[in-house]
């Protein structure tokens, strides 16, 4: 038997199973083993976030999808995991021998995709078939940036059929530091209004990543608009959940040499801070 390379938190390669769409990750965000789903594998997307891992990241859009492969890999795949050798060939320990979740989240924004619709919908039914939904979490990691497309807005519908959720990406709320952060112009108002279109489509968490950028770490005024948009969220009722983490692995950006991770203490004091509010706030 051949044995496959071991997964660890920190071996995200898109190629590990060899497949086009479909590679497997333990997640430490997901608590366990999964199934990434890469709609981008041309390593384009429509930002260029400074802590992105992406290699030779270009911008761009997902190219057309080849629908049959899809899901030919994903029914392959699941069976796989299911049925046969998978855990055993990556060697991977019996507590994380579980499908924590079906992630859609690729080498670039997802949500960039024409159709959008269709490929969530082959997903969700291919899982569901399989026995894999409703049991794992259907999961859409996204930037956002996409939901004021009808077809965004659609698929989004969908997701929340097969009650999937979507991680919002919010590193922050302030137009310099998305500039920063995020290489992307972007309003407060415009990212705000993405924000609740997506929570009023689908179930929504928000995911920030904490970077320590020149050793400056938490600045002051990123942190008071961070809560300022919070109590303001609160207020609408629309958002429970807040996942706060920092990098792990190294960056392919050039400003990867400014880039350390957030200190631990750092990221408890401010999600203390978040909880205050009434949020569930969890740090990795
Ligand atoms: S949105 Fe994701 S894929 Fe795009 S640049 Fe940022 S981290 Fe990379």
């Amino acid at each position: 038997m051949k044995i496959s390379p071991k997964l660890t938190s920190t071996n995200h390669s898109r190629d590990v199973a060899g497949l086009t769409y479909v590679y497997p990750v333990i997640s430490r965000r997901a608590g366990g083993l999964s199934i990434g789903i890469n709609f981008n594998p041309n390593n384009a997307c429509n930002w260029r976030c400074i802590y992105c891992q992406v290699p030779n990241l270009k911008k761009g859009s997902a190219p057309k999808m080849d629908f049959a492969l899809l899901e030919k890999e994903l029914n392959n795949f699941l069976n796989d995991v299911l049925h046969g050798d998978f855990y055993q060939r990556f060697n991977m320990p019996k507590e994380q021998s579980v499908i924590q979740d079906i992630a859609i989240s690729g080498n670039g924004e997802p949500t960039s995709i024409k159709e959008f619709t269709k490929a969530i919908n082959i997903i969700a039914k291919c899982a569901t078939k399989l026995g894999v939904l409703p049991q794992a979490n259907l999961v859409l990691i996204t930037n956002g940036s996409f939901v004021h497309r009808k077809e965004v807005q659609q698929g989004l519908k969908v997701l929340d059929d097969y009650n999937g959720e979507i991680w919002f990406k919010l590193d922050s709320v302030t137009a310099e530091g998305v500039l920063l952060i995020n290489n992307k112009v972007l309003s407060p108002s415009a990212q705000f209004s993405n924000l609740i279109t997506a929570t009023n489509l689908c179930r929504t968490k928000i995911q920030t990543c904490l970077v320590n950028y020149r050793h400056q770490g938490l600045l002051e005024s990123e942190k008071q608009a961070y809560l300022i948009l919070m109590d303001r969220l609160k207020s609408l009722n629309l958002i429970k959940e807040i996942m706060l983490y920092t990098i792990e692995r190294e960056s392919f950006q050039p400003e990867a040499v400014d880039l350390e991770k957030m200190p631990v203490e750092t990221m408890e004091n401010f999600a203390d801070e978040i909880r205050t509010m009434g949020f569930q706030v969890s740090v990795c």
